[in-house]
């Protein structure tokens, strides 16, 4: 029996009445809609069918039972939570995890997570700038305390120059993030990472010494957690170096795994009543230990008698430790790949504190590691991608200088396309850094602590470094591998490995932290569906569980429909040349979320395991956000024309990135029942209609091109680096010679032409250069440029050598620590 209702599909032929249903589906699930307009539109589908009774009835059940919050708890979400416990689907998580994931927030990688990012809100986040105070800082102090380090003579003394110790304590560059009032500079996290950034491009010891104590630290921590006495006495102490801090939570069997640590702290009653901790640690790696005047010390705290009646157990706990308190054993030193900043191991034999030692006096026993946690959620995201983007733009610089200067096969080496490659790949990585490094500082300054895209900043600024730099010594051959006062780039290879191990080691953090706790933290409803499961709380399981479904549909038909229409469905929110780039980022993100929900649903707890598959998830994850901060950066710019070929190169790469790891999951996604269709049909459409196949030679070629031509460009794309011009200095050398050759270029060009035109004898353009004159094909003047050009090539090609007693010599000699120096026109190395 059908209800006699008007058909209004009646006039309309079947294709079209079919195709124009399919078509209102697929715009609800691509604009997400609600449930309820899913019924409706059910509804009005059946309503001009005609539909039988039984299918209203049934329809009209099901549409009920979806859509009253009690009726769907009993009859969908409760039996499949009890489903779910019953299969232990959910991965276990540990306290320490649990806290891990808990630190911090969620911000624009929410938006990418989702599948459907609000871009605007992208776009409205802010691209800062350094405050006049903060500029005044880097052109002054930093610039005199990189002036009188000399990386080569720090290498040789192993410690840095009394002069550069004076210049941080005056200035209180232990205190960049110290509050005004307690005597530090209170600076902004991009002014941080600014002032690290230039550290580093003159030298990685000094870069660490002053990153450290402004990082995950006493002053971090106390800053946040501490009592009131604990900050009214040691935060003005630390701001200017009276005290020197060193944080110890690594020991031998407690790594990665810091919450394995067995450094303990017991609670006692002292004979005069007082309560204390006898604490007994032994620690490894710990940066300033050997100079440290207090250390900041993660233990376990026990208290056997229940003294504090909090318990007997109470967990992981910091506490300040003055480094003559008796008992504690310092002194030894590890030598960090021959880098020499203060790195050593310590010990505490039965050390004896006062209780209100523990950072936030007795209230903070036992929270330490939920302090550790919320630090580095936001911590990771300065000092190491500081310190890498530093490296790479000093990268950029030389290798851009050197390629143009050094000549093989009568030609610079930079034209031959070999050398063009690894060079594009250092100026697109620079460009992509410096856009996510201001971005994730502003969001850091609005007191953000993104988790997630901190350990992104993190894991991808040190593996991009790692490549910049070996593409530099490559570009650079014997330049770079002969070392003394010449050469920019040993150390900075030297120093390479540290940031890749510390503050989560680079491949824990690719394959535990990005994706595997990012994902719990970034998608929109796991973290309540898992908090639901595990509170046994149906109402909380029930909403985000509903939503979830819906959600995976949502972003199934967005990402269908962004890969037939290779992204052109989504919208941009801004127009011209960038466009094209954020409607790829929305098809990437929807094609993500939706892949990210298959194996969340697919393998429940065993993704934990799957790190070759959330590893591959935390690239896409990585670029969908490098690719966002880019496009940000090039608006907030101005978006200029000349920086295109560097967003070209920068997007292809990204998307090239993302495509790669999206190729390697189909190939490896053993999800059940559903498997098979990513490895068969999806894989393949993946490589008929790729989002990129990585950056293409044109564009290589104009970023290489651009980084090797003098002027504004070239400086603001690597702004922020120590660059000194002195002819008493490499740098100063090879930046001259740059200059000379570029404009020396058309000079050498009429030579050839002449040659070629058999007005001049064949022979090296600089035997010619004579002939030319005498011949009128050049004048005076510009005979004196190649000249000129040519001697500050051969200088700047120089490489040091030594005698065998400097060779055998490990260090210079007392009192000579700041005075090697480079004679323009010397042979080798010459240690005035
Ligand atoms: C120069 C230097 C300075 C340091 N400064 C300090 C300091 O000031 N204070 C301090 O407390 N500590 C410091 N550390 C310690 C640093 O934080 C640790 O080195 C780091 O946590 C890694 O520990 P580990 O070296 O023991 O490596 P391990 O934990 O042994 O890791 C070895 C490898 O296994 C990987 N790995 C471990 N677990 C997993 C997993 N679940 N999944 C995938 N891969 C995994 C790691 O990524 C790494 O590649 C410093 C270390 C160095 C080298």
């Amino acid at each position: 029996m059908n209800l006699p209702l008007y058909n209004f599909f009646a006039d309309i032929p079947l294709w079209a009445t079919i195709g124009g249903i399919l078509l209102v589906l697929l715009g609800l699930g691509y604009t997400g809609a609600s449930l309820w307009i899913w019924a409706i539109a059910g509804a009005a589908a059946l309503y001009g069918f005609q539909a039988p009774v039984w299918l209203w009835a049934v329809y009209g059940g099901l549409a009920l039972v979806m859509n009253i919050p009690v009726l769907r708890r009993l009859l969908f979400s409760g039996p499949i939570m009890n489903l779910l416990n019953a299969l232990n689907f959910l991965p276990t998580i540990s306290e320490t995890e649990q806290t891990a994931i808990e630190a911090g927030n969620v911000w624009v990688e929410g938006e990418l997570f989702s599948g459907k990012p609000d871009f605007k809100r992208i776009m409205n986040e802010p691209y800062p700038d350094l405050t006049p105070d903060e500029q005044a800082f880097l052109d002054g102090p930093v610039e005199e305390l990189c002036a009188v380090t000399k990386d080569w003579d720090v290498f040789q003394e192993k410690k840095l120059p009394d002069a550069a110790w004076d210049i941080i304590k005056k200035e209180r560059f232990f205190g960049m993030i110290i509050p005004r009032k307690y005597g530090g500079l209170e600076f902004s996290p991009l002014a941080n990472s600014a002032i690290v950034q230039k550290l580093s491009s003159r030298c990685g010891p000094l870069a660490t010494t002053v990153m450290v104590p402004n990082s995950l630290g006493p002053a971090e921590l106390l800053i946040h957690y501490g009592t009131k006495e604990q900050q009214d006495y040691f935060l003005p102490r630390l701001a200017t170096a009276e005290e020197i801090p060193a944080f110890a939570l690594t020991e031998p069997n407690a790594g990665s795994d810091a919450g394995a640590i067995s450094s303990s702290g017991v609670v006692f009653k002292g004979d005069d009543g007082h309560l204390f901790l006898r604490l007994n640690w032994k620690k490894r790696y710990i940066t300033l230990a050997a100079i440290s005047t207090v250390l900041g010390m993660a233990f376990k705290m026990f208290d056997p008698d229940n003294l504090l009646g909090k318990g007997k157990n109470l967990g992981i706990t910091c506490a300040l430790i003055p480094t003559d308190t008796e008992g504690v054993i310092l002194g030894r030193r590890h030598d960090p790949l021959g880098v020499p900043f203060y790195n050593c191991p310590t010990e505490g034999e039965d050390v004896i504190v006062p209780i209100d030692a523990i950072i936030g006096g007795v209230d903070g026993a036992g929270q330490g590691w939920r302090m550790l946690m919320e630090s580095l959620a936001a911590g990771r995201g300065i000092s190491l991608p500081a310190s890498a983007s530093g490296g790479s733009k000093l990268v950029f610089r030389v290798a851009s200088a050197h390629a143009k200067v050094r000549k093989q096969f009568g030609l610079p080496i930079g034209l031959f396309e070999g050398i063009e490659e690894p060079l594009a790949r250092i100026g697109g990585f620079n460009y992509i850094m410096e856009a996510a490094r201001r971005y994730t500082c502003g969001a850091l300054a609005s007191g953000t602590k993104p988790a997630v895209v901190s350990a992104i900043a993190k894991y991808n600024f040190t593996e991009m470094q790692r490549k910049a730099i070996n593409d530099g010594m490559d570009i650079l051959g014997g330049n770079a591998i002969s070392w003394g006062p010449r050469n920019m780039l040993a150390s900075a290879y030297m120093n390479t490995p540290i940031g890749i191990t510390v503050e989560g080691a680079n491949i824990l953090t690719r394959t535990l932290m990005i994706f595997g706790q990012g994902a719990i933290r970034s998608h929109p409803y796991i973290y309540n569906e898992i908090q639901g499961l595990m509170n046994n709380d149906v109402k909380t399981f029930d909403v985000a569980f509903t939503h979830h479904v819906g959600h995976t549909i949502s972003n199934k038909i967005r990402a269908m429909l962004l890969t037939l229409t290779r992204g052109r469905l989504a919208s941009s929110p801004v127009g011209g040349y960038s466009a094209k780039y954020w409607r790829k980022l929305a098809w990437a993100s929807a094609s993500f979320a939706f892949l990210a929900d298959v194996a969340l649903i697919g393998l429940g707890g065993l993704l934990k395991r799957k790190e070759k598959i959330t590893g591959r998830f935390a690239d896409i994850f990585s670029w969908l956000y490098l690719a966002a901060a880019t496009l940000r950066r090039f608006e907030a710019d101005g978006r200029p024309k000349e920086d295109r070929a560097y967003l070209d190169w920068s997007m292809q790469y990204a998307f090239g990135e993302m495509q790669r790891a999206f190729d390697s999951l189909y190939k490896n996604f053993d999800v059940p029942l559903i498997g098979w269709a990513f490895k068969g049909p999806v894989a393949l459409w993946s490589r008929i209609n790729p989002l990129s196949h990585g950056p293409i030679d044109k564009t290589g070629h104009a970023v290489a091109k651009s980084m090797q031509t003098p002027g504004e460009q070239r400086r603001r794309l690597t702004e922020g680096i120590h660059t000194p011009e002195s002819l008493q200095e490499p740098f100063g050398i090879l930046e001259r010679a740059f200059r000379l050759a570029y404009h020396g270029d058309h000079v050498a060009r009429k030579i050839s032409k002449a040659v070629r035109a058999g007005t001049l004898e064949k022979g090296r353009p600089a035997a010619l250069v004579g002939k030319a004159l005498e011949a009128g094909v050049i004048n005076q003047e510009e005979a004196a440029l190649i000249q000129d050009a040519e001697a500050a090539r051969n200088e700047a090609i120089k490489v040091d050598s030594f005698t065998l007693e400097e060779y055998m010599r490990t260090a210079v000699p007392a009192g000579s620590s700041t005075s090697s120096s480079i004679e323009a026109g010397g042979d080798g190395m010459t240690v005035a």
